[in-house]
């Protein structure tokens, strides 16, 4: 390529083949791509969308997902400088989805990720000064906003995905709200799927709405005749019957999570390989938020070639709720909706937040099927009958904010300098009772003082992109001289299960993990799993041999990295003392979970103190059936368990966490006569 004679500005502007952003010439790839975008339904509405954006502060835009929303509109704003020198933020409920938006974008606008367009996520940002055009999480510009309540640095801010009205999505509506009308020079777009946005309308009073309508095709629906016993293996069969005998065209699976996504992929690899060449080739491609960036870019690979009998091949993703709606896959015709998902729930009585796989809603069902008519007109495989998408299907999900525990929502309204919770203009305002539980747990957590006013340990515990009893841990660590053991322990807890067990080597893989077994509890054999890691020198070999998941110990590892700047940067000393060390891991645990503790009530039959509910230890856990234990999951399935256990002396819970164990609020049961015990010989002590 000739290199440019001139690259002043003035002419930079004439001549079309300079990218203004690089001062360098268009790549070919550019000229492509810019043809693909040209074609997504939202260029025809962008003259439209110009018009309204400029004639107020707010617009809210729906459209179809695939119409180009997400990839479009943010670099519309930043071509036009609408954003008058600021940057343009795109909030994502994901972080797949951030990153692999920032990496399209960047790709679209020819420029390197991480210079003019970049990303957040937790733990990663890859962004620097040159960014104009940053895809972050929901909950890292509510992270921003603590420290820059105003959201100075932005021009304009995009809420993406809106109708997913995740927790921290919603807290930003407030927040913006209140930012819109000190910052008049700030614009907002809120971006949304499906059709809910009368609820946006009736929130942002004057803004107004602009349909964007998306390319629709027909989707023929087809549901079960009875309720299917096996949803799993119904996959596996309906992928084979679409993949044997329908025309060409990719499929879509939603599935719940990682675990069955992978297993299911190996059934229908197995399936697939029985097939002769009367059968186009397969490619079967798990999509799950865990799975690195680069095998999430699989599923935008064309489908595999045709055969030696030139039948044309197709791609089977099997994902979960990712694909419906914040990545776009094209060339999907066939959908299978196992019409469930993994959804988040809580009881402030029990205090206890968990993942739960549940039906989803009706609204979620039809965005799942409209997936497969992009193209061209598809079908949807219901798993389920239809009389029971009729009767048992909800309408729509409640908001997360209705099913989370809020005790990190609390903290932050409070460091954003929010008093005054109650008047907080919640677009759908958490119960009162989820709201007690959340100042509770943060005074327990000494977060907050009697006066409900944050404390030093509090503005630390916000500091940490974590829970407050994850944050506690680290901060209490000097006190315990086991920093080390903690960063550790953070980094696993914060990532997704590293322990390996492939069907037909579970006891190699068991074996393997004995190794860092320790009878004291999980805690220590996460501990010491990692510690094993850092050191062979971060091996993924080494992982592999131990049935450690390389990927987890790799993630794991970057966050820990992390969090050790996070405390050089608090001053919080990282002291370990090997003395006694197993026993102050679990003083120190037990000083942000003391609420998560049980005792033994019959073999293996635990309860928890305060909320009186019936647990198992569950079969993963290593240690022997202590009397007293902390835990560190709630893990509902078919039976109630704990999950990461470690035994711990009653009488540490009253040393350590006095301000909670005032018996008077507890039910009365042979854990609470047994801490009366202990009390009352410690008083007479005295
Ligand atoms: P929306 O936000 O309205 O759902 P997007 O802007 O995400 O739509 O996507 C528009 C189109 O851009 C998609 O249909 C797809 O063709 C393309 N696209 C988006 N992301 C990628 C990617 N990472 N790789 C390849 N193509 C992509
Ligand atoms: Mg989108």
């Amino acid at each position: 390529m000739k290199r440019l004679r001139s690259r002043s500005p003035a002419r930079k502007t004439i001549n079309q083949s300079i990218n203004p952003f690089t001062n360098k010439q268009y790549s070919n790839k550019y000229r492509k791509l810019r043809e693909e975008r040209e074609k997504l339904p939202i260029f025809d509405a962008l003259p439209q969308f110009d018009k309204m954006f400029n004639k107020n502060q707010v617009v809210i835009l729906q459209g179809e997902t695939g119409s180009g929303k997400t990839t479009q509109i943010p670099q519309y704003i930043l071509e036009k400088g609408y954003a008058k020198g600021k940057l343009v933020a795109c909030t994502q409920p994901r972080r797949v989805a951030a990153m692999s938006v920032a990496k399209r974008v960047a790709e679209e606008m020819d420029v390197e990720l991480g210079q003019q367009v970049g990303y957040s996520i937790r733990f990663e940002e890859c962004a620097g000064p040159n960014t104009l055009l940053k895809y972050l999480t929901d909950g890292m510009l509510l992270r921003e906003a603590m420290t820059d309540p105003t959201l100075d640095k932005y021009g304009v801010i995009i809420l993406d995905e809106a109708h997913e009205r995740t927790l921290s999505t919603d807290i930003l509506f407030g927040l913006l709200k209140e930012v819109l009308q000190k910052r008049k020079d700030l614009k907002v777009v809120v971006m949304s799927a499906t059709l809910d946005t009368e609820k946006f309308l009736g929130y942002f009073k004057n803004a107004p709405l602009l349909t964007v309508p998306g390319r629709l095709y027909p989707v023929e629906l087809f549901y079960t005749e009875f309720p299917e016993e096996d949803y799993l293996w119904a996959t596996v069969r309906t992928v084979m019957q679409i993949h044997a005998f329908e025309e060409p065209g990719d499929i879509l699976v939603f599935l719940t999570g990682e675990e069955e996504i992978e297993s299911t992929c190996d059934s229908i690899r197995k399936e697939a390989a029985r097939y002769k060449d009367n059968v186009g080739k397969l490619s079967v491609i798990p999509l799950y938020s865990s799975l690195p960036p680069a095998m999430q870019q699989k599923i935008f690979e064309p489908a595999p070639e045709v055969n030696s009998n030139g039948i044309p091949g197709r791609k089977c993703i099997l994902s979960t709720n990712i694909a419906e709606t914040s990545l776009t896959i094209d060339g999907i015709v066939f959908v299978i909706d196992s019409g469930l998902s993994k959804q988040k729930c809580y009881n402030p009585r029990m205090r206890v937040e968990s993942l739960l796989v549940s039906p989803i809603s009706r609204a979620s069902a039809k965005q799942r099927a409209g997936r497969a008519g992009r193209t061209r007109p598809g079908k949807c495989y219901r798993l389920y009958t239809e009389k029971s998408y009729k009767r048992e299907l909800v309408e729509s999900t409640a908001p997360e904010i209705l099913r989370s525990n809020l005790a990190n929502v609390v903290l932050q309204l409070k460091i954003l300098g929010i008093e005054n919770l109650v008047d907080f203009d919640f677009i759908d305002p958490p119960s009162p009772e989820t709201m007690m539980r959340a100042l509770e747990t943060l005074h327990y957590l000494r977060a907050l003082d009697d006066e409900g006013e944050l404390t030093e340990e509090g503005r630390l515990m916000s500091e940490f992109p974590l829970d407050p009893e994850l944050s506690k841990l680290l901060i209490i660590s000097p006190k315990y001289s086991c920093g080390e053991e903690m960063l550790n322990l953070v980094a696993m807890l914060t990532s997704p299960n590293p322990f390996l067990r492939p069907r037909d080597h579970e006891d190699a893989a068991d074996k393997a993990k004995s190794k860092f077994v320790n009878k004291d509890g999980d805690h220590i054999t996460l501990i010491n799993a990692y510690q094993g890691f850092e050191n062979e020198g971060r091996q993924p070999y080494w992982c592999s041999k131990n049935f450690l998941n390389p990927r987890t110990m790799r993630g794991a590892a970057e966050i820990r990295d992390q969090l050790v700047v996070k405390m050089n940067k608090l001053d919080i000393p990282i002291i370990s003392n090997k003395h006694n060390i197993s026993e102050n891991i679990r003083k120190c645990i037990i000083s942000g979970f003391f609420m998560q503790v049980v005792h033994k009530e019959k073999a293996n039959f635990y309860m928890t103190l305060k909320e009186k509910q019936h647990v198992a230890l569950h079969p993963s856990t290593g240690v022997m059936r202590p009397d007293w234990a902390v835990y560190h999951e709630y893990v509902l399935t078919s039976k109630k368990y704990i999950r990461i256990v470690s035994s711990i002396n009653p009488e540490w819970l009253i040393e350590i966490a006095p301000q909670y164990f005032d018996l008077s609020h507890f039910p009365d049961t042979n854990g609470k006569k047994l801490l009366q015990e202990i009390i009352d010989g410690k008083n007479t002590q005295k």
